[in-house]
């Protein structure tokens, strides 16, 4: 055997080791951005360039921050009267560099267009996102379609990778009858608060397609190779998520919806297929809050069990809104790691074993 292609063989096998894929992320807490809880979209500090910002905005509104620049997934901050206030107005985001939609239901993109407007960020979707942007006054020039099928976005140290994912499915029988349930519970809405939802609702996309064309995964790759992956909705796996999965092994960090099937069993039989093919070393949870009148508060303690009981690897972490998790990605171990076998690997392809032989004799 070539003394190359063992030490190249055995440097593989310690980056593959479980010991190496479990270390844990390594957090910033004490950078301004990273105590406060004001949105670098609002005008908050942004995070040291070494730093990954993430902040959960309610439902499936992220911000992520990196390098000065601000990406937004997902964009439904006034979410009516009857829901919980996430702590800002839409009409206060005025930076963001990208809006990535997720898919183009009310919930998820109701405020795409005000905030593409004050940002003149471009806002990237399915075409059923996208054209219900446009016909609420998108500009052209601000409109990037796709289609899931690996179109990719680069960025200043990372790049945004659209993967075609799938929407969850509702049990219409289960929808209803919650939704009559929680009427009972808190009441019907008032007039005033009917109207205010039916034009948060009207900001959304009822196009079929939404579940099988329409849902888009967006995975991010930075340039030490560190990944997160964003769904925002826990439906089926697609081909294109097993493919892409394969090709890259894991990420680092996951968000996956958490809501739509009411009770914990079947939520986590949703969910949890999806944590599992991502393989994260760090699970976020979205979606997993009230919407008044459809959905409940879910606890998150069911799932956050079950992963830690069969995914001994991967942690879980539920933050308040707008709290900031601060991942120091570019001192990260397993990236570092990964980086030092890569490099050695190219120094033992360009080492003279002739040379090496004439030393050894
Ligand atoms: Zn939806």
């Amino acid at each position: 055997m070539h003394a190359a292609s063992f030490f190249t063989g055995a440097l593989a096998a310690l980056a593959a080791s479980s010991a190496i894929a479990a270390a844990p992320l390594s957090f910033d807490t004490s950078s301004p951005a990273c105590t406060s809880l004001t949105p670098t979209a609002i005008g908050g500090a942004a995070p040291p360039p070494s730093v990954l910002s993430l902040r959960w905005l309610g439902t499936t509104n992220f911000e992520l921050v990196y390098r000065n620049q601000v990406i937004l997934l997902d964009t439904y901050y006034d979410r009516g009267p009857r829901n919980r206030p996430i702590g800002f107005t839409p009409s206060q985001v005025t930076r963001a560099n990208a809006i990535y939609i997720g898919h183009g239901h009310f919930d998820h993109m109701s405020d795409a267009v005000s905030v593409a407007a004050q940002t003149r960020a471009p806002v990237i979707g399915a075409p059923t996102a996208i054209d219900k942007a446009l016909s609420m006054g998108l500009p052209q020039g601000q409109a990037v379609t796709v289609r899931g099928a690996g179109e990719t976005q680069r960025y200043n140290g990372f790049t945004v990778q659209a993967i075609l994912a799938q929407h969850s499915t509702l049990a219409p029988n289960v929808l209803s009858a919650f939704q009559t349930a929680i009427t009972a519970a808190i009441g019907a809405p008032t007039p005033d608060q009917s109207a205010a939802e039916a034009a948060i609702l009207a900001r959304g996309t009822f196009d079929p397609r939404v579940f099988t064309e329409g849902t888009i995964a967006y995975l991010f790759t930075f340039d030490n190779g560190f990944k997160l992956i964003y769904r925002n909705s826990a439906g089926p796996i697609t081909d294109t998520e097993r493919a892409a999965m394969a090709r890259i092994g894991g990420t680092d960090v996951a968000i996956v919806a958490y809501i739509g099937q009411y009770a914990a069993e079947r939520q986590i039989a949703a969910t949890l297929p999806i944590v599992k093919l991502y393989n994260p070393r760090l699970y976020l949870p979205a979606h997993h809050d009230e919407i008044a009148g459809t959905f409940l508060d879910i606890g998150t303690e069911p799932m956050f069990m079950a992963i830690r009981d069969q995914m001994p690897g991967t942690k879980s972490l539920s933050p308040l809104y707008r709290e900031p998790v601060c991942i120091n990605v570019d001192n990260d171990f397993r990236t570092e790691i990964r980086n030092d076998v890569q490099n050695l690997r190219d120094d033992l392809r360009n080492l003279d074993l002739r040379n090496l032989r004439n030393l050894v004799h």
